[in-house]
This record gives structure tokens, sequence and C-alpha cells, in this order.
């Protein structure tokens, strides 16, 4: 058995790989291929209309809300985000890569105020911030993949908040009233790459004056139900089928009770075993990305961990390089079990080494 840590593209609940295997050979008993049917054909609407549902359903998505499905990944809604919300100014909080690349994206739209950055501390803390109250909008990164920090309470702010959440979407309940928009690649738990989920409340759109191109509008995706052009239906079926995994388990409730299990086991482990340590602050600690290195005693031995965990099964669990060390990912299809194997692996590299 293989134990996957990997960051994203990342595991996928079993069941959903299973049923886009059954799809790709014959989808809704048409005796065709999903790959080889019209978007526009019987079928189709109903599976996007399910997976939409869905969304609404796990996270409790209030009225006045669109869901969305569109190509480009989280990349694309850094600059969709701006085109769309930013007249003059907005507010950033820089917490990493991620937050650094939406924050590069926005300025092409408009002023971009950044309200704090953790760059000092190379991201292992989230700053303190305030968030100015003449933003047209206030944009964070809820976690960040790389560092392994996280923001898992949902901030209050006096002006439209936006959220990148694409890696830990549905890792726990939010209360999606208090934003203006969610977006995120699919590739972590929602699904697979090609896709990005937009979650957007409508009355926040049509109130900057530039022109929009017909492509980066959201008006255009939600009046066309995300399929202005052709969408990209096989990633958009994983999705609906991780979804209704998610559902089957218990929804996001249930789920964070499980994210957390995992966490804390693995979190223990780091915090007792003298060979690792953390590298973040502890009070920001991400329950979906967990980053530790070799304490300075035993550096230069990260090969040699490599090596034995992958007599483990375990994979994906090498560090992100401006981290270095190791990161594992924690994310809602890995089951306990794993990470229950990546901590044994731990023990007996300590009792090898220390
Ligand atoms: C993975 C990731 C992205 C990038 O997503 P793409 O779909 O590859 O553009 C952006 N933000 C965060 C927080 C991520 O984890």
């Amino acid at each position: 058995m293989k134990h996957n840590f990997n960051a994203g593209p990342s595991i996928l609940p079993k069941q959903a790989i299973d049923a886009t295997v059954e799809a790709l050979k014959d989808f809704n008993n048409s005796g065709l291929s999903i790959a080889e049917i019209s978007h526009r054909s019987a079928g189709w609407d109903e599976a996007m209309d399910e997976c939409r549902t869905l969304w609404k359903e796990l996270l409790s998505i209030p009225d006045g809300y669109e869901v969305l499905f569109l190509h480009g990944g989280a990349s694309q809604q850094f600059l969709m985000l701006p085109y769309n919300l930013l007249q003059t100014k907005a507010a950033y909080l820089d917490t990493g890569v991620w937050a650094t690349k939406a924050i590069e994206a926005a300025k092409y739209f408009g002023e971009v105020q950044v309200v704090a950055s953790g760059k000092d501390s190379n991201y292992s803390v989230i700053p303190k911030y305030e968030i100015p109250a003449d933003a047209d909008y206030f944009h964070f990164t809820s976690n960040n993949t790389i560092f392994g920090t996280e923001i898992r309470t949902d901030p209050d702010s006096p002006v439209n908040m936006v959220s990148d959440m694409s890696s830990d979407i549905l890792s726990r309940p939010i209360d999606v009233s208090k934003y203006a928009m969610i977006y995120g690649g699919a590739q972590k738990n929602a699904g697979t790459a090609g896709l990005a989920f937009v979650i957007i409340r409508q009355d926040v759109l049509g109130k900057v004056s530039r022109s929009i191109p017909a492509f980066f509008d959201y008006r255009v995706h939600i009046k066309n139900k995300s399929m202005y052009n052709t969408p990209p239906v096989i990633p958009i079926f994983m999705m609906k089928e991780t979804l209704k995994w998610l559902k089957s388990i218990g929804g996001v409730a249930e789920i964070e009770k499980r994210n957390r299990a995992k966490a804390d086991c693995l979190y223990n482990e780091i915090d007792r075993n003298p060979v690792f340590r953390g590298t973040t602050a502890v009070e920001n600690r991400s329950i979906m990305n967990v980053c530790f290195v070799l304490n300075e005693k035993y550096a230069g031995k990260d090969g040699d961990f490599m090596e034995l965990s992958k007599k483990y099964g375990i994979t994906g669990i090498k560090g992100h390089r401006s981290v270095g060390g190791f990161r594992a990912s924690l994310y809602n299809a890995l089951p306990l079990e794993s990470v229950e194997t990546l901590v044994g692996c731990m023990k007996e590299f300590e009792k090898i080494i220390a």
C-alpha cells in the first residue's frame, strides 16, 4: 500500500477515482466515454447541477452566491479577481508564495496595499494585520501549502473579503456569508487539476468601471452556468464524485474531526521526537500541510530518512525547496493509518540515528 502525502495534485478518495474510470469507459449508460460526449448532451447538465448542489450543501452556501467551475486553476483567479473587483485599491495579506503571486497579479489592475508580510520569518508565522476600511476588498490565503501555516477561523473584515482556499477548502465548516468570494484550484481537497472553483456573492459584481472581456467576466460565467466555453468535463465529474464521497462520510464537520486527529498525531510525534522539529509557529500550524525538518545535530541525513520512508510505502514527503526538510500533506482523503505509518517510520529513524 502507498501512503500518498503529495502536496497537490494529491490523494483522492478511491470511490471518486473508480467512478471516474467507469465514466471514462461509459458515461451515464450512454455507451460513450465522458471524454467523447458533448457538454450539451443529456446527462451532463445533471452532473454539473449535482456538483453545484453538493458544494452548496457541504458548505451551507447561502442564497445570493453562485458556484462556478472555471478553467485555469487558482492562478487564473489571481487575475480574474482584481479584473472584476478592484477599482482603486485592494488589501492583501502576504503569507507566502501563493499570496505573493496573487499580489503581483492584482498590481496590474490598481493599487495593492500589503497589510502585513511574513516574509522576514520565511513565512513561518502569520503576521498581525489590520484591514483598511477604504479598500475595495481584503484578500488572504487561508492555508499556505508551501510553508504549512493556516488561518483556520474566518476573519472579520470591514470590507469585502476574498480568500484563496485552494489547499484547505472542504477541510472544515466555514461561514461563507463572511466572504465576497472564495476560490481555489481543485487539485488538493476538491478533485483533480485543470479546474478552479469560485464561490462568489453576486452583488459584488458590476462595480468596477473598466470593461472586462467576456471570458474574464464572472457575470458571463454565471449567466452561462460555467459553460460559456467547453467545460473540463472530466475534472468536474471527478470533483462531483469527490464531494459525494465527502458527503457520504458525514461532510465537513466529520472531516474536520478526522483532519484534526491526523494533524495531532503527526505534530505530537514531531514535538516528542528529538530528531525532528516543526518549522512554523505552533499557533499557526496548518492541519493540511505539516512541515518539519531534522534538528541541526542530524543535518545532512535527510536522504537517509527519505530512503527509510520508501520502505514504508511513504511517498510525497519531500519539503518544498523554499523550506527544505519534509512536508506531509494530510488532505481529506488521506486515512489516519497513513499518518500512523509515517509516525512509525519517524520512531524507527530515531532508533537508528539518535
Ligand atoms: C496549489 C495552490 C495554488 C495554485 O493552484 P493552480 O491551480 O496550480 O493555479 C494557489 N494557491 C494555493 C494556496 C495553492 O495551494
